[in-house]
């Protein structure tokens, strides 16, 4: 099978590609990129005139919830989600039911990635035991059976001395780990961000020192251990000089956000929206715009969605009781795109945040254009609007403030292997 992508903007930050033009594709592989092709043979035309033509997304930050949790998500429908927001790889955090803390578990996940899952599916597994904090996971193991990373993501590794163990083993084995960076005495039972606004709903607060002083001793460890670590969702302006810092001393470390640290604010939460509650909350203005500015300075360098699915029994309750997280994979191109019109970043720059810094992180090669390469491929319209509405989230779960707003920028089609998509 023939497909030519006709007239688009083609952009592949690996290649330092930028041309408007023509993609063929070849049974499912980049066969070529130029100005104009034409090809011969009868072909499927598929016309991106306004569009740009990019790698898949690769989402380092996603909650799959398999095991354990399907009411909320699975393999089949989370993937489904991704494929059509572009996220065409996924790295899925480990606090599961059980937690992907065993070669076993990462087994079950890639297994039924292969069965059910439409895009790739890359394994996370814990840093600890089940999470606890106490002992640390079989490294060597867990990397034998196919993870890419390790995290304890939902929890910090409160003690420094075995999170630093953990720096000094994930270098021997040369695995990523990532941080979910909160001191839990601090954020201890908090709701909302920690300001005027929780102190008038008569909400605890979380602080921004639980965020920051967190960052500041992982970097620590990271400096005394000369390994390399990945600082998870950070939301609070207070982190962004110590990422500074880190820079400076020349420290092996990736900063990561989400499109809700630099879209929403926490007014999202005023009269007890549990949809907008997410850990770490939403901040405030001061800070959307510090995140903005540490994206544009380079400080921070991936962005990913933190896709957390959950149902209505988990957020249709009393805030208190109410699950933190949000639904992203399939707002994470648009919201991100903002950042270009509002002149962050680059097109180029704002696509190595999404595709070529990620794939580092995890040590794979990204989806790319070079002749030969299977074609993983997103037609995006930047200009396009469209209501998010119930019906157009393919995630189990529908978690997100954005519903019933009108979000500009729309996946338009996916080219992934022999299969198109036009969505
Ligand atoms: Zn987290
Ligand atoms: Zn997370």
């Amino acid at each position: 099978m023939v497909r030519l992508i006709k007239e688009g903007r083609i952009l592949d930050p690996s290649l330092g590609l930028d041309l408007v033009g023509d993609l063929l594709i070849v049974d499912g592989t980049i066969r070529g990129v130029a100005p104009s092709i034409e090809y011969p043979e009868k072909v499927d035309t598929i016309s991106a005139r306004g569009c740009l033509v990019i790698p898949g997304i690769v989402d380092i930050h996603v909650h799959l919830r398999e095991p354990g949790e399907e009411w909320k998500e699975d393999i089949e429908s989370g993937t489904r989600a991704a494929l059509h927001g572009g996220v065409l790889r996924v790295a899925c955090m480990p606090n599961t039911k059980p937690p992907n803390d065993s070669p076993e578990v990462t087994s079950y996940i890639l297994e039924k990635a292969r069965e059910r899952a439409h895009v790739k599916v890359y394994p996370i597994a814990t840093i600890t035991k089940g999470q606890s904090g106490k002992e640390l996971t079989e490294f060597g193991r867990l990397k034998e059976a196919g993870v890419v990373a390790l995290s304890d993501d939902g929890k910090w590794v409160s003690d420094a001395s075995l999170m630093k163990k953990a720096l000094l083993y994930a270098k021997n084995f040369d695995l990523p780990l990532i941080s979910h960076c909160e001191e839990p005495n601090l954020s201890n039972r908090g709701q909302i961000n920690e300001g005027i606004l929780s102190a008038k709903l008569g909400l605890k607060g979380i602080p921004f020192s639980a965020e920051t002083i967190a960052v500041v001793r992982d970097l620590l460890l990271l400096k005394e251990t000369n390994s390399y670590l990945h600082l998870a969702h950070l939301s609070v302006k207070e982190s962004i000089p110590f990422l500074r810092w880190a820079k400076e001393e020349g420290l092996s470390f990736t900063a990561e956000t989400c499109p809700h640290y630099f879209t929403l604010t926490e007014t999202e939460v005023d009269g007890y929206n549990t949809i907008a509650k997410v850990n770490p909350p939403l901040r405030t203005e001061e800070d959307v715009q510090a995140i903005k500015h540490a994206l544009k300075e380079g400080l921070i360098e991936v962005i990913a969605s933190d896709h957390a699915p959950h149902s209505p029994l988990e957020k249709e309750v009393e805030f208190e009781l109410a699950s933190f997280g949000m639904i992203g994979l399939q707002f994470l191109l648009p919201l991100s795109y903002d950042l270009v019109r509002q002149g962050f970043l680059s097109q180029q720059k704002l696509l190595e945040y999404l595709i070529t810094n990620p794939a580092r992180v995890i040590k794979v090669d990204p989806p790319n254009f070079r002749e030969g390469s299977p074609a993983e491929v997103v037609i995006f319209n930047p200009e396009k609007d469209w209501v998010v509405t119930e019906e157009c989230i393919l995630s189990k779960s529908k978690n997100t403030p954005l519903l019933g707003r009108t979000i500009k920028g729309k996946v338009e089609a996916v080219i992934l292997g022999e299969g198109v998509f036009r969505l």
